[in-house]
């Protein structure tokens, strides 16, 4: 990114916010996108960038990713990121976050944030003491606590959507399953594959977490770099982004890619060559909205209700079928269908807004 202005004028962003504290040694950025669905939500990212324009870029490029991602889950939410510029691991949250949440509040609702890379749930109570616009807050706060459960189970929903395209039917039994990274997500995707009757091959570069899935749920265990080479019917990243690259995309013997992972695809055109490969590769945002899906249900319907945000995460099973239906309509490969479906819904509840708008006195 070379302009500011140019690069907000491409992809269309609202506003941008810089935040200092010169005493404080402060410097955050908060990216709005899209509010045309709701207030622009989307976690807080702490980072030692190299420069500010790379900070700049990655709070645009991120805002602009949650805009998609709420967008296609269904979700009333606009998109916004914030990025903190520094050490990730510095001591002095309390005044740090506490700070971000003077800056949010002042935003009076348009921005909301919550958990993101490089910050905790612990910051979120700093940030929560000066502002009520923050989501992924413990449960006695009045958040819906651990997310990673029901990241998992969305993407176990993704991935019964794609086992009813390839197989006719939804049914995970005895499917071989490559799971990729057995942290926050990984794990609960394994014990929930495992009670689905799923045959499980794992690897980790933590060999302790590795053991733990072997001893509890039988599962097979491989080498960190073997997990691309396993004969599978679903590889499930958990771990890294761009795992889906021109070394692995010769190795991967699998029928569907369906994982929570980031930013999978190393280039767009990988998601080309999967498709002409005959691949179904669920995209990362459809698959992995499950934790965000149920953090911010409790928004504006007062409080946590497990089951309604559970059914809502269950969704993202009608959201992946939404995405084979388009890429089938406009013959495109699934990661730009599921890009098409956010830009429809979007442009559609834009013109409904104005309709509604047009009623009020
Ligand atoms: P995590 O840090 O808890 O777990 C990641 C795991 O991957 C760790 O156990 C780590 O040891 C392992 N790992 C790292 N490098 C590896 C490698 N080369 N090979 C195998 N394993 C490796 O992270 P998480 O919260 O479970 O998230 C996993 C992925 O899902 C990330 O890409 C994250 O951005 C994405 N995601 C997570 C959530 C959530 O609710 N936690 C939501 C959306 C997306």
């Amino acid at each position: 990114m070379d302009a500011i202005f140019s690069y907000m004028e491409k992809y269309d962003y609202e506003n941008l916010f810089f935040c200092q504290d010169k005493a404080l040694d402060f410097k955050a950025i908060i990216a709005i996108h899209d509010t045309t669905l709701g207030p622009a939500t989307g976690g807080c990212r702490m980072w030692e960038y190299d420069s500010e324009m790379e900070a700049i870029e990655d709070a645009l490029r991120l805002a602009r990713g949650m805009t998609y991602k709420y967008a296609a889950a269904g979700v009333n939410l606009g998109g916004g990121k914030a990025v903190i510029m520094g050490d990730p691991k510095r001591k002095d949250r309390e005044p740090v976050f506490r700070a971000l949440g003077k800056f949010i509040n002042r935003l009076g609702g348009k921005y909301i944030t919550g958990e993101d890379v490089g910050t905790t749930l612990k910051d979120m109570e700093y940030i929560r003491m000066e502002t009520e616009h923050v989501v992924t807050l413990p449960t006695y706060l009045g958040g819906a606590g651990d997310i990673a459960p029901m990241t998992a189970f969305g993407t176990i929903r993704a991935m019964q959507a794609c086992c009813n395209r390839i197989y006719g039917s939804d049914s995970l039994e005895e499917k071989r399953i490559a799971i990729q990274g057995l942290g926050a997500v990984g794990h609960n995707a394994v014990e929930q594959l495992h009670e689905l009757g799923a045959k499980l091959v794992v690897t980790d570069i933590d060999s302790g977490k590795v053991e733990v899935m072997v001893s509890r749920f039988g599962a097979e265990k491989v080498t960190p770099d073997a997990i691309y080479d396993v004969d599978c019917d679903i590889f499930c990243p958990c771990a890294l982004g761009a795992i889906i690259n021109d070394d692995t995309m010769n190795r991967l013997k699998c029928k569907i890619i369906c994982g929570s992972a980031n930013n999978q695809l190393k280039e767009e055109r990988h998601g080309e060559v999967l498709e002409k490969k005959g691949m179904v590769y669920a995209p990362d945002y459809i698959t992995n909205a499950g934790g965000t899906i149920y953090d911010t249900d409790r928004l504006g319907v007062g409080g946590v209700s497990h089951d309604r945000g559970k059914e809502k995460v269950s969704r993202i099973y009608d959201n992946m079928n939404r995405v084979f239906e388009i890429a089938d309509r406009d013959k495109i490969p699934t990661y730009l269908a599921a890009d098409r479906m956010a830009e429809e819904r979007i442009k559609q509840i834009a013109e409904v807004k104005k309709y509604v708008n047009d009623l009020r006195p």
